[in-house]
């Protein structure tokens, strides 16, 4: 199936300069929406990985990692921006374009030696995946891998990351 058919692209957003690629129509699409998740889970399978806990990130790794943990038999575990998470949390900055960005998960949603996926609908800089593999990793989790339904290559955020299977469907 073509899923870069399914995927919109937006000039200009969320500001000038920016060609953002918009998941939603691929996801209002019945057929494009079970194979992607299908097709992530049998990428997952191939790889070997071998996850107790699938990790999203806010606010689109909460749309494909549910699924994703559903298929492959693991639970999910949402990381969220600051102050968004009710009990009590690790935190990790991260730095933005401008300024710094924190990122949260329960501590008593992970133990030393969970093993993890990271999973996002997008890598561009790997910014956000580095955060949230150290956010991890400063627990003692076994990170096993990462998924995402689309990798932005010229910007090569998979250089940046831990050397561990990086899943993605779509190249652009
Ligand atoms: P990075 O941290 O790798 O530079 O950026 C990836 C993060 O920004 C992901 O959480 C992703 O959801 C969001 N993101 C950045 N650009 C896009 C885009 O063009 N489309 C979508 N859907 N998300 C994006």
């Amino acid at each position: 199936m073509d899923l870069k058919s399914l995927i919109r692209d937006i000039p200009d957003f969320p500001k000038p300069g920016i060609l953002f690629r918009d998941i939603t129509t691929l996801l209002r699409d019945p057929e494009g929406l079970r194979y992607t998740i299908d097709f992530l889970t049998q990428k997952c399978v191939e790889s070997g990985i071998q996850a107790d806990y699938i990790v999203g990130m806010e606010a689109r790794g909460f749309i494909f990692g549910p699924p994703l943990a559903y298929q492959l038999g693991a639970g999910f575990i949402p990381v969220r921006k600051r102050g968004k998470l009710p009990a009590a949390v690790h935190t990790i900055e991260y730095e933005l374009e401008y300024g710094t960005d924190s990122l949260e998960v329960h501590q008593d949603a992970l133990q030393p030696g969970s093993r993890v996926l990271i999973v996002d609908d997008l890598i561009a800089t790997g910014g956000t995946a580095i955060a949230t593999a150290k956010l991890l990793q400063k627990i003692g989790c076994e990170l096993v891998g990462f998924g995402f339904i689309i990798e932005l290559r010229d910007l090569q955020g998979r250089k940046y990351l831990p050397d561990v299977p990086i899943i993605s469907l779509i190249e652009y």
